[in-house]
């Protein structure tokens, strides 16, 4: 591993931060470079500490133990993400003999400098007890993958030599910091301290010794690896044969998705990661038996669960994955419940059992799947199943995987603070949910993103128009993440078309919830004068492409078996046709018969199909509506009016005498797709009430 550390770039922090203690500005560069290394810790893993003079309000000197707060990231830290604690009240705490996670983190914030700061880390007593000023902790798979196996001592001492301490693991909190403290006060001159299935402290008197040892100590056992690794044989890869992404993930999706408690149908997104070295890793014969184990260190348990699932569906038909899906979790599950039985008996205490599903899916031939709630939680899973593979491999000439026992893991994943938080948050209303959204270039999308995207879906925008689409994607983006939208280059008229990029949606997140079939075009031309050239496009855009895209859709809702929503926006044109208007007209009324025969044919699946009848809605924030581009010209000459009056022309005619924005579509689509009515076949009107264009 590289040591990064730079003289410079060091001083420019300490002189950037001129308002805290230059070691604090140091202990932020250093932990940025740990941040800065996968390999070293994870999504928030690891944490670091510096220990300060400062003269307090009173004029009076005092030690501050500054130490990561929970929640940041050390990739990214800055001085606010280090609480300053009393050191000298801290180190009172050896005395005490029985600390309550709830009493130790009361203690933590009764002691801050700054009452505003976040939680300090739970590893603070480590810190504290351990007399050096600068102390580094991380995760790193080098020496996780050393200290998960048997013989764990021999490995790490063969690696690291005996300047070292070697202590089981202990669960982070009093019990570790004194064992730790006791352990470096027999051996004061060890260089790190390395915490069996969990990780390694290195430490020093200032930041670049403690950052130093770290690599050195890391760069070591990654070299003693590539050794062990060289000599021995490689393994033969098996073809896995052929896995359909299509058919397996919309399945597996549809399995991980349950009902809870309140009602509440929970869905997540699946993140799936397939390069070479993981599709050659999960094809050797004795894959299974290599990464069907527990976590490499006990933090990953709330990502990723102990234990991934093992799915194999080479060759299996569509009737067979299914039986393979389901069986394989109602095992994952059954012992999932047995696991958490077992412990909260054994430990005689009570816990709310957390949803039994597994957050990581192995699957040969087709590659690693993670789940989570939302897709951030979905990239953390499947960035940890990426690295605990690596270094399960990795660590295989060593000899048997030992994972921690159930015992710890099950503190970990149900330590009670976490537990006090679970049921405060409410999820959004559509968190899980894939929605896509066609004609993804014009305003009507934007409105209809926004709303989906506020209500917690992902949203996938397609259209033709590349330049169009990237507006609005990027747009959406800036308020919500590019993680959560994403454009697909589609033309709804062609079949094979609307199946390529569904099969990208599929591979990019497992499914679809929410179809909203929203492209349209728009043709101004009387009967007479209209071409069949021009009647074929409107047609083709307006009503076979809501044909393709719901065709298109009801495999991945089959094989879900979760239900959905498709919300088609039609027009106030159905009802109230305008002249000049027929290709239009005639292929809206097309389309909203389709949805009506959607409803009649997709209610058994559970899948509701609705229509949205808006009015003339121009332009959203900068983004003009393709269809009023075309229109707009002709109606202000034939009514004599400018851009503005024609805007009020529209409002003027219905009977709230108000304008109609894209947001009000999204929040109709949005009413639909969260089920709050047992509705189907059914058409809102969001069009300010005109009484030629109710429902009939
Ligand atoms: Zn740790």
């Amino acid at each position: 591993m590289k040591n990064r550390y730079d003289e410079k770039e060091a001083q420019a922090f300490v002189g950037a931060y001129p308002n805290c203690p230059p070691e604090l500005a140091l202990r932020v560069y250093t932990s940025r470079l740990l941040g800065a290394e996968d390999d070293l810790v994870l999504h928030g893993g690891g944490n670091t500490s510096v220990k300060c003079t400062i003269t307090n309000l009173v004029g009076e000197a005092q030690d501050i133990l500054y130490i990561k707060g929970s929640g940041w990231d050390l990739g990214v830290i800055a001085p606010q993400g280090f609480p300053g604690l009393d050191l000298a009240y801290l180190r009172k705490l050896r005395q005490v003999r029985d600390l309550s996670d709830a009493e130790m983190v009361n203690q933590f914030r009764t002691h801050l400098q700054d009452a505003g700061s976040p939680n300090p880390s739970i590893e603070t007593l480590v810190h504290a007890f351990l007399p050096q000023r600068f102390i580094d902790h991380t995760h790193a798979d080098a020496i996780v993958t050393l200290t998960n196996r048997e013989e764990a001592e021999k490995h790490l001492h063969a690696a690291l030599g005996d300047n070292i301490g070697i202590l089981p693991f202990i669960m982070p909190g009093l019990p570790l910091a004194l064992a730790m403290a006791e352990l470096y006060e027999r051996n004061p001159g060890i260089d790190c301290i390395i915490l069996k299935n969990h990780g390694i402290f290195t430490f020093g008197e200032d930041a670049k010794t403690a950052y130093d040892r770290m690599i050195e100590c890391v760069s070591r056992a990654e070299a003693y690896l590539a050794k062990r690794a060289a000599g021995a044989t490689a393994s033969p890869v098996v073809d896995p044969g052929v896995v359909q992404p299509a058919v397996v993930l919309p399945i597996l999706r549809g399995g991980l998705s349950f009902v809870e408690e309140s009602g509440r149908r929970r869905t997540m997104q699946l993140e799936v990661r397939r390069n070479q070295e993981l599709l050659a890793a999960l094809a050797r014969p004795d894959a299974k038996e290599l990464f069907v184990g527990g976590v490499l260190t006990p933090d990953h348990v709330i990502r990723t669960k102990n234990y991934p699932l093992w799915l194999e569906a080479t060759g299996l038909d569509e009737e067979e994955t299914k039986a393979a899906v389901h069986s394989g979790l109602a095992r994952y599950q059954e012992e999932y419940d047995q696991y958490f039985a077992t412990q909260t008996e054994a430990k005689k205490v009570a816990r709310t059992k957390l949803d039994s599903m597994p957050r990581i899916a192995l699957v040969p031939g087709l590659g690693v799947v993670a789940a989570g709630f939302t897709r951030k939680d979905a990239m953390i899973a499947a960035d940890i199943a990426e690295h605990t593979i690596a270094a399960k491999l990795l660590g295989a000439p060593l000899g048997p995987y030992r994972e921690l026992g159930q015992a710890s893991i099950f503190d970990m994943e149900y330590w009670g603070l976490e537990q006090a938080k679970l049921g405060k948050a409410k999820p959004k209303p559509l968190e899980g949910r894939t929605a896509l959204v066609t004609g993804g270039g014009g305003a009507i999308a934007m409105g209809i993103g926004r709303k989906l995207l506020e209500a917690g879906a992902r949203v996938f925008m397609t259209d033709i128009n590349q330049e169009r689409l990237e507006v609005v994607c990027h747009n959406l983006a800036d308020t919500f993440g590019s993680r959560m939208v994403s454009p697909l280059l589609v033309d709804v008229t062609s079949e094979e078309a609307v199946q390529l990029g569904l099969e990208q949606l599929v591979l990019d997140c497992g499914g679809l919830d929410i179809l909203v079939p929203n492209a349209g075009i728009a043709h101004v031309a009387k009967l007479a004068e209209l071409s069949e050239a021009a009647f074929r496009q409107v047609m083709d855009v307006n009503c076979m492409g809501v044909f393709q895209v719901i065709k298109g859709a009801i495999p991945i809702f089959k094989r879900q078996g979760t239900g959905g929503s498709i919300v088609i926006n039609s027009s106030k044109n159905v009802f109230a046709p305008g002249a000049s208007f027929g290709a239009y007209s005639a292929s809206k009324a097309g389309a909203h018969q389709l949805g009506k025969i959607a409803a009649l044919e997709l209610a058994e699946f559970g899948v509701r199909v609705n229509m949205i009848n808006a009015d003339a809605i121009f332009d959203d924030g900068g983004v003009s509506s393709g269809l009023w581009d075309v229109v707009g010209p002709e109606r202000m000459r034939s009514r004599n009016l400018d851009p503005e009056g024609l805007k009020d022309y529209y409002r003027q005619r219905n009977l709230l005498k108000t304008t109609v924005h894209a947001d009000h579509v999204g929040n109709a689509v949005v009413f639909f797709a969260s089920e709050q009515t047992p509705t189907t076949g059914a058409t809102l009107p969001v069009d300010g009430g005109i009484m030629a264009a109710f429902p009939r």
